[in-house]
């Protein structure tokens, strides 16, 4: 299907909400929720297969730790830009770009997952990616 938005299966936003991004990530029968899905095996208890199933997790979080990159090899890839490490409210730490560039959010922030446009592919569709955004209310600055 030609020209629509494509979502990695990783995430996808909220039907009810369309503003709140929501992952695809799973839980074990013991408790501990993961991300992505996976049925290899729980790292927690070890069991797997069907001790292992799928669970939309919130979009939402507290930064654990972030770092500006401002020197990258792949010259495609335009810096300065921020990785940062996010502890979901249900668990799992999710460590991917910041959407705004070079800013730097605190340890603790409160951290809410966007999906960003990141290229065309050849037949026109949209490719999007999993970023994080401030979710602190609005002070100085942003
Ligand atoms: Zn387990």
């Amino acid at each position: 299907v030609s020209g629509t938005t494509y979502l990695k299966p990783l995430y996808a936003k909220e039907e009810t909400a369309p503003d709140e991004v929501v992952l695809h990530g799973g839980i074990c029968s013991c408790g501990h929720s993961f991300f992505p899905m996976q049925a290899y095996g729980c790292e927690m208890c070890g069991q797997s297969g069907e001790a292992l199933q799928p669970k939309l997790l919130r979009g939402r979080g507290r930064l654990v730790a972030s770092a500006v990159v401002h020197i990258h090899p792949d010259k495609s890839r335009p810096v300065p830009f921020t990785i940062v490490e996010v502890a979901l409210e249900q668990g799992p730490t999710v460590r991917t770009l910041l959407a705004e560039g070079a800013a730097d959010p605190k340890p603790g922030a409160q951290m809410r997952a966007t999906l960003v446009h990141v290229r065309t592919n050849d037949v026109g569709d949209e490719i999007v990616d999993l970023r994080f955004v401030s979710a602190e209310p609005a002070a100085s600055g942003y």
